[in-house]
C-alpha cells in the first residue's frame, strides 16, 4: 500500500461564542485538515489546530510544510511505517508539533482502517469504551458571568475547567468562588492558570482554592520556571491536597524527566496536539508513569477529527488523574465530522468504527475551506 495524494485543507472555523483563557480570546479557529489517500483507496484524516502560544506554526505555515516537506516524504511511501516517515520529516523541520499531530493522526487512521479495527484497538488500548470529559468555563472579569457560565456547563458535565491568571488574583478567585456557590458541591473544579501566576500568588490562593473545591491546578507558574513550579506543587499538594498538572512545560517525552526530577508537578497533561500526535502522547504518558506521575488527556479545543483521535488516545492511556479535555467540537458553530459528540453523564463513547471511527462531512469541509473566503 502506498500513499498517492497528500492534501492540506485550511479551514475558517467559527466558534459559537468567544472563548477566553490565558491572554487569548478565540472567535475563529484556523485549523488545517490533512487528507492522505492510498492506492488501495483508503483515506486517512488528520487535523492541526495551531495555538500561537505553543509553537510559531500558523495555518499558512502548516499548509506550506505539508506541501513542501511532508508530501515529498509521504508520496509513494507505505503508510504503515509511520515512525520512519515521522523521523524523516522531523530531520528537516523543527517545532512543527501541530503539523505532526495531523500527519500522525492521518497515518494512524489509515493503519487502523487497513486492519479493520478502531484506532484504540489497533494501538492495543484498554477495553474501555467511554471517556469522562469535563465542561469548560471560559474566563471573564465579572464573577457573576463566570458563575452563569459554570451553571450552564454544570447541566451537562460533572467536572468543570475554569481559568485564572488573566485578571487580578482577587478577581479571579472571586470568579471561582462565585462558580462554586452557583453549582453546589457536586462538581469538582480543574483550574488552568496557563503559567500566569507567581509562586506568591499560589501561596495566597491555595487555601481559597481548596475551600472552593479546586482539585487540580494546571501550569500554575511559567513553564520554563521549574523551581517555581516545584514550590507551587509543594504548596498545593502537601498543604492542600490539590494536584498540579504540567501542561505547557511538557512538549516532549523528555520534558517529563525534567519535570519529574524537579518535582515540578504531580500529573502530566498529554494532549496530542501540543505533543505532535497520538504516538508521541502515548510515549509521554509512559515516561510520566515511569516517574510516578499521573496523566491527564488534554486538548486545545479541536474539531471532530483531532477530538476523535483524543478519545482513542484516552482509551489507550487508561486510568487518569481527572477527566479529559475532549469536548472541543461543541464550542464550534459547525461540525466537520459525524456523529457529533454528545456527552451522557459527562462521558463520551470512544468511536467503534475502523480507524478514527468518524465520518467526514465533505460538504462542511468545503463550506469552511478558508480559500473560499
Ligand atoms: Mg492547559
Amino acid at each position: 500500500m502506498n500513499i498517492v495524494s497528500v492534501e492540506a485543507i485550511p479551514l475558517r472555523a467559527e466558534l459559537s461564542a468567544p472563548f477566553r483563557f490565558a491572554h487569548i480570546t478565540r472567535t475563529v479557529s484556523s485549523n488545517v485538515v490533512v487528507r492522505l489517500t492510498t492506492d488501495e483507496g483508503l483515506v486517512g484524516w488528520g487535523e492541526a489546530c495551531p495555538v500561537p502560544q505553543l509553537t510559531a506554526e500558523t495555518q499558512r505555515s502548516i499548509v506550506e510544510i505539508v506541501d513542501e516537506r511532508v508530501a515529498p516524504v509521504l508520496l509513494g511511501a507505505d503508510p504503515l511505517h509511520r515512525s520512519e516517515w515521522a523521523g524523516r520529516i522531523l530531520s528537516t523541520s523543527h517545532a512543527i508539533d501541530f503539523t505532526m499531530a495531523a500527519v500522525d493522526t492521518a497515518l494512524l487512521d489509515i493503519a487502523a482502517k487497513s486492519a479493520g479495527v478502531p484506532l484504540s484497538r489497533h494501538l492495543g488500548g484498554y477495553a474501555t469504551d467511554t471517556v469522562e470529559v469535563h465542561g469548560s468555563v471560559g474566563w471573564d472579569a465579572d464573577p457573576a458571568t463566570v458563575a452563569r457560565t459554570a451553571a450552564t456547563a454544570a447541566e451537562r458535565f460533572r467536572w468543570l475547567k475554569l481559568y485564572a491568571g488573566r485578571g487580578s488574583l482577587e478577581g479571579d478567585l472571586r470568579g471561582i468562588e462565585a462558580a462554586r456557590e452557583e453549582v453546589g458541591e457536586a462538581h469538582p473544579f480543574l483550574l488552568d492558570v496557563n503559567g500566569l501566576w507567581s509562586v506568591t500568588d499560589v501561596a495566597r490562593a491555595a487555601d481559597r482554592l481548596r475551600r472552593a473545591g479546586v482539585r487540580l491546578v494546571e501550569q500554575p507558574v511559567a513553564p520554563t520556571d521549574l523551581p517555581g513550579n516545584a514550590r507551587a506543587t509543594r504548596i498545593l499538594t502537601d498543604g492542600n491536597g490539590i494536584d498540579v498538572v504540567a501542561d505547557e512545560s511538557v512538549r516532549r517525552p523528555q520534558d517529563v524527566v525534567r519535570v519529574a526530577h524537579a518535582e515540578a508537578a504531580s500529573v502530566v497533561n498529554v494532549g496530542l496536539s501540543k505533543l505532535g500526535g497520538v504516538s508521541a502522547a502515548l510515549r509521554t504518558a509512559d515516561v510520566a508513569r515511569a516517574h510516578g506521575l499521573g496523566v491527564l488527556v488534554g486538548g486545545v479545543v479541536e474539531l471532530g477529527i483531532a477530538n476523535a483521535a483524543g478519545l482513542h488516545l484516552a482509551a489507550c492511556v487508561g486510568a487518569t488523574s481527572g477527566p479529559a479535555y475532549l469536548m472541543g467540537p461543541l464550542k464550534y458553530a459547525r461540525q466537520i465530522t459525524a456523529p457529533v459528540i454528545a456527552p451522557v453523564d459527562s462521558t463520551l463513547e470512544v468511536p467503534r468504527g475502523p480507524g478514527l471511527g468518524v465520518e467526514i462531512d465533505e460538504e462542511a469541509l468545503t463550506a469552511l475551506d478558508a480559500r473560499r473566503h
